[in-house]
């Protein structure tokens, strides 16, 4: 099956800007797009030319590091670029949906709004596990898009490749996957990888979002992949502006990427996990902690006595974690990033010294919930 098949008739047939970069990159004088000739400034950087659109070498890097074609990788501010633009290609106002696992990450649901797309709903289970029969049950004629985020924000729970794969296949020709990889560097290993980007060949409705966000220390660029069939690639760049990528972003994402960065990260990464798993255990020894759920990502869901109150000793103390009590399921939660050592011990201080319950338990604020 063409993806592309199931967009919205007017974006496919949509003519895209054509920007002056991509007109001619070729000669020496570029007197075409209205730009200073002089660079600016500050020296190193010709920031009077606008961006390559998707520069080849971000692509060739991002390609070989997830492990697929360069046609079949499109870069973006950010994942939630990703995220916006297959729910605006692919969802009709008031006619098509998404679907999502509560609770899950805010922006699905969130982009389906300003879309005013639908949003169907088949929670995790009890567990904070994917139920994959929920979401075939859930799914109507509507349901364009099913999003999956994996490891989860903000619970932490993994789910299994095996488990990915069979909804893709049961979703084919109905609906596209859109797995959220965010947190996938944090991972366990696992011998078939823990990606499912390699499996793009295979299934034509699967998409994968990814970031350098997270593991690769990048938040501040906003660079984020999504991979995908590449006419669904093609179809997306219709969808975006004509310069998306920041030359300073392309170059601090290049710079990571290559060379001594590469090696970095990975030890970083190392270091969060050995982290993750000390943190839990410190939490689980504190009497004012509930439950530290299990968590494959960068951060601990934990369940509290009192969550309000350790909230605001963590606060008293300057450290800021995030309220999740609005989230289904987690009314008694707050999630906690893994910092470096040295932040997560003042952590465990606090919260050590904590009786269960130390005030009434106050109301969580409202609102959309965005990282
Ligand atoms: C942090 C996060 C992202 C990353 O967003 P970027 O736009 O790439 O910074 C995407 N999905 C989830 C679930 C996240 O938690």
């Amino acid at each position: 099956m063409n993806p592309v098949e199931l967009a919205r008739p007017e974006i496919r047939a949509l003519q895209p800007y054509s920007s002056a970069r991509m007109e001619a990159d070729t000669g020496s004088i570029w007197l075409n797009a209205n730009e200073s000739p002089w660079p600016p400034l500050a020296p190193d950087s010709p920031w009077n030319r606008y961006p390559d659109p998707q520069p080849a070498p971000l692509l060739e890097a991002l390609a070989e590091l997830y492990g697929v074609r360069r046609e079949q990788l499109l870069v973006g501010r950010g994942s939630d670029e990703g995220i916006d633009l297959m729910v605006r290609a692919f969802c009709a106002a008031g006619r098509d949906a998404i679907l999502v696992s509560p609770p899950t990450f805010g922006m699905y649901a969130l982009c389906a709004r300003v879309q005013g797309a639908g949003i169907v709903e088949a929670p995790l289970r009890r567990d904070f596990a994917l139920d994959a029969e929920a979401v075939l049950a859930a799914v109507t004629p509507a349901v364009k898009l099913v999003f999956l985020c994996a490891p989860n924000n903000p619970a932490g729970a993994g789910v299994p490749r095996a488990a990915i794969l069979r909804l893709a296949e049961a979703l084919a020709g109905r609906a596209l996957l859109v797995v959220d990889e965010a947190y996938a560097e944090f991972a366990d290993p696992d011998p078939a990888g823990v990606s499912v980007a390699g499996d793009l060949d295979r299934h034509a409705n699967l998409v994968v979002l990814r970031t350098l966000s997270k593991a690769w220390g990048l938040a501040g660029a906003r660079i984020g992949a999504l991979l995908a069939d590449a006419r669904l690639v093609a179809l997306l760049r219709k969808l975006m502006p004509p310069y998306p990528l920041p030359s300073p972003s392309v170059q601090a994402a290049l710079r990571v990427l290559t060379g001594q960065d590469r090696q970095a990260m990975r030890e970083r990464v190392r270091i969060v996990r050995a982290e993750r798993t000390r943190l839990a255990a410190g939490l689980a020894q504190s009497r004012c902690v509930r439950k530290v759920l299990p968590s494959q990502a960068n951060f601990l869901c934990v369940r509290f006595h009192d969550a309000a109150a350790a909230g605001a000793a963590l606060l008293a103390a300057g450290v800021v974690v995030r309220d999740v009590r609005r989230y289904p399921m987690l009314g008694d939660a707050l999630r906690i990033s893994i910092g470096t050592p040295a932040e997560n011990d003042r952590v465990l201080e606090v919260l050590q010294v904590l009786p269960p319950v130390t005030q009434p338990v106050e109301s969580a604020p409202r609102g959309e919930v965005h990282a």
